[in-house]
Parts: C-alpha cells; sequence; structure tokens
C-alpha cells in the first residue's frame, strides 16, 4: 500500500528471533521523526535525518539502530525506563519467587514472567531524553497507551492528508493477528496482558484510524477491519476464562471428578494399577511385580524447602506401604517445570529411581540455568550448583506401550505420531538430530 509521502517504511534485512523489525520515518513540518529504528537501520536509509527517535516498546529488537543515532534524543514509553538499564542490570532484577508463594504472583515480578525473562532490554544502556504518556503530544503525534504487548506499550497517531495512521508497535501484526503471544503474558497465565491486549485494540479501533503500521508485518490499509478481527479472535481465545473468575490449575483436580479414594492417603485411584495425588503433580502406576512407575513427582506443598522434602518421604512411605509397592523404580518427567520436579531429587535419594524424559526436557531440567524458561526448579527456591537431578540416557521398551498415544504436556508442545519414536531420541543425540516439535497455541 503506498504510505502518504511523509510516511517512510524502512524495511530491514535484519533475520533471526523477532525479525525483521519495520522501522518508519515521518516527517511533522520541517522535522523528521524515528519511530522504532531496527538494527540495520543507518542514516544513509532514511530520506531525511531525524530530529528525535520515539519507541513505541521497549524491545531490544526495535531499539537496537538508536546506537547509530548518537546525539539524536530518544522517548520511551514512561515505565519502561527500567528496561533502558542494559541486559546486565536488567538481568539483577530475576529473583525466585519467595515464600509465601503467593499463587496470584507466581513470582511475576516486574521484568521477567516465572523466573523467565519475557522482556527484552537492549544489551547495552539506552540514553532517554524523556518518557511519553498517554494523551501526550510530541512532534505532531498524539501519544496513546496501548499496552498487551509489553506494560507500557504505546501507540502513536498521526493525522496526514486527512488519514489517521497509527504506529502501534506490535499491538497487531498484519490482518488482525499477533506478532507473537509470549510477549502479552505478564502473569502467567492469568491473562491480564491478554485483556489489556483486547482492551488496547478496541480502544485503537474506536479511533478510527486508516492504517496501522506496525512493528512486523505489512502496512494494513483496512485498519478498522483488521482491529475488528483481531477483537473477536482474542475475545474468542479468552472467553473460556471468565474475567474475575478464580483461576484454577486444571491439573488438580476438584471434588466430584473422577476416581475412587485411594487406599493411600491423599491418593486418588483412578485404576487398581493407577493412582494419582490429589493436590499435586504426580501419579503411580504399579506393576505386577510390585515396582511403581511415577508420572510425575511434584506434591505441590508449599512449606519451605525441608519441611517440603519430609512431607515428601512420608507420602512416599505411605504409599509404598498402602499399595504394597516394593520400590519405585522409575519417574517420567512430562516437562521441565519445578512443580513437576521438585521432588524428583529426594525420591532419587530414598529409591536410588531412575529418571527418564526426552531428551529436549532432561537438558532444561539438568541444567536450568541454560535457558530462559518459566518456572524451572531454581524458581521453586532449589538453587542448583550442580545438577540436581540427573536423566537417565537410555530408553525402556515398557513406555513404548504406556504412552503409543500423542503426548501433549503443559507446555503447549505436542508431538505428533508415535510418542514412542519421539521417546527414542536418547538425552545425548544432537539437538538437531531430533524432529522439529511445532508449538500448538
Ligand atoms: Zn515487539
Amino acid at each position: 500500500m503506498p504510505l502518504p509521502p511523509d510516511v517512510h517504511l524502512i524495511p530491514s534485512t535484519c533475520s533471526g528471533p523477532q525479525q525483521p523489525v519495520n522501522s518508519y520515518l515521518l516527517r511533522t513540518g520541517a522535522r523528521a521523526v524515528l519511530i522504532d529504528p531496527a538494527a540495520d537501520c543507518t542514516p544513509d536509509k532514511l530520506p531525511a535525518p531525524p530530529a528525535a527517535i520515539l519507541i513505541t516498546h521497549l524491545q531490544q529488537e526495535n531499539v537496537a539502530g538508536c546506537s547509530h543515532f548518537p546525539g539524536v534524543a530518544v522517548y520511551v514509553p514512561a515505565g519502561a525506563e527500567y528496561l533502558c538499564a542494559g541486559e546486565a542490570a536488567y538481568r539483577k532484577l530475576v529473583t525466585p519467587w519467595e515464600p509465601p508463594w503467593d499463587w496470584e504472583a507466581r513470582g511475576n515480578f516486574q521484568g521477567h514472567l516465572a523466573g523467565a525473562r519475557n522482556e527484552r532490554p537492549p544489551q547495552q544502556p539506552l540514553p532517554v531524553a524523556g518518557v511519553l504518556r498517554d494523551g501526550d503530544e510530541i512532534f505532531g503525534l498524539q501519544v496513546l497507551a496501548t499496552p498487551g504487548h509489553g506494560k507500557h506499550a504505546l501507540t502513536f497517531l498521526a493525522r496526514i492528508e486527512e488519514k489517521q495512521i497509527a504506529f502501534c508497535g506490535d499491538l497487531m501484526c498484519g490482518d488482525g493477528r499477533l506478532w507473537n503471544w509470549f510477549d502479552c503474558d505478564w502473569d502467567y497465565g492469568l491473562q491480564s496482558g491478554q485483556r489489556a491486549l483486547l482492551d488496547s485494540a478496541r480502544r485503537l479501533r474506536s479511533l478510527q484510524p486508516d492504517v496501522i503500521c506496525a512493528t512486523h508485518g505489512a502496512v494494513v490499509v483496512q485498519a478498522c477491519d483488521s482491529l475488528s478481527r483481531l477483537c473477536e479472535r482474542l475475545q474468542r481465545v479468552l472467553e473460556p476464562f471468565v474475567a474475575g473468575a478464580e483461576p484454577l490449575p486444571v491439573n488438580f483436580a476438584g471434588e466430584g471428578s473422577a476416581g475412587e479414594e485411594s487406599a493411600a492417603r491423599g491418593w486418588r485411584e483412578l485404576s487398581p494399577r493407577l493412582h494419582q495425588w490429589k493436590a499435586g503433580n504426580c501419579a503411580a502406576l504399579l506393576s505386577a511385580s510390585g515396582n511403581a512407575l511415577l508420572i510425575d513427582d511434584g506434591l505441590c506443598y508449599w512449606e519451605p524447602l525441608r519441611e517440603r522434602a519430609a512431607h515428601h518421604r512420608m507420602v512416599m512411605e505411605q504409599l509404598k506401604r498402602a499399595l504394597a509397592i516394593t520400590r519405585i523404580e522409575t519417574v517420567i518427567i512430562t516437562h521441565y517445570h519445578g512443580d513437576h520436579t521438585e521432588n524428583i531429587p529426594d525420591l532419587v535419594a530414598l529409591e536410588g529411581t531412575q529418571v527418564l524424559a526426552l531428551d529436549i526436557v532432561a537438558e532444561p531440567v539438568e541444567h536450568p540455568e541454560r535457558f530462559n524458561l518459566a518456572a524451572p526448579l531454581p524458581w521453586y527456591g532449589m538453587v542448583c550448583p550442580h545438577p540436581m537431578i540427573q536423566v537417565q540416557p537410555w530408553f525402556s521398551t515398557c513406555f513404548s506401550s504406556l504412552l503409543s498415544s500423542e503426548l501433549q504436556t503443559h507446555g503447549a508442545r505436542h508431538i505428533p505420531g508415535s510418542n514412542a519414536d519421539a521417546l527414542h531420541y536418547s538425552r545425548g543425540a544432537k539437538r538437531s538430530d531430533a524432529p522439529a516439535l511445532p508449538a500448538r497455541i
């Protein structure tokens, strides 16, 4: 779509995650402002030198080009200043989830989501000339708060040749779509970011923009139609979660759910050979020989660490006694989250239990510090100077029949076809040898 002559899209040829970024140069009167400069947005690519740089939302990829314009004033969204201090300062914000283990907070502090960074600050500090707030006007542009993709995201509105142009950051990408979902997950599943995004999209639509210039994707000319589509889609996704309702973890089955009371206290008998811990993430499959296999071992007993280990020992002893289990031979980890793995080091110490997992699960479980993932073991208070869990690099054939159907984990990973094939990838296999696992959202 031809943009008005005063608006220039500066395409980027950067590749990799979050790329390429659209940068825009807008002439307002005698001056020009640059919006969201990409890493390869250099002065020679611009039709005019910018008097200022405006940032819609603070992420590495759309502020990287600021360094090519030393001395040019950079304006960022108010509230996002802490992201301008550089990567090293930002990393200090990440702290473990601490007692009293408030479920609502879930360790979602400023700057990270349950231990994972869902914000991407620039590596080097970004000198800031000023901050922008909802209702401000700068270089003839109207500033609109549109949180969602980032807590402090802004949209800049410009009226040019009777058209209203919205520089909306990553509020929308193309026709009613999103650039990504993770950046609006502020609170690890409680949907406040997605709801903010929906409100922002509605707010922008009510102002009836003609053209949308987003940080990613194509310029959108039927702006209101596309925003309506985005709103409809978000609404459809959010509908099952009634606003204001108590968010309940789906894996904690409530009263009256399937299964009989087990002979083991605190467990539910799903079948004589399959028992499920009611209060957390552990299921026990019993063999005729008296051995047991656990699927995950996270009892979700949120007391201080030492008490949790003692509680786990008691629960396992009672389980063994009540169900005549000789040994808990094996535990399978479904995914890396700490609330599914927390008690495994204790289980291994107690029973010499073998630990099995897919290679893509084994690596973050053994070395959580190498990954930027939400809710790993350290986030649950377990400091890991050395691997606390070691996964066995062997494959037991019993699992091919046990898990013959498709496996879908809590982490929205979907493994099509025979799961046994997926499990055959040993922990030692190179990542490049493993099949690509499409994320299902
Ligand atoms: Zn973004």
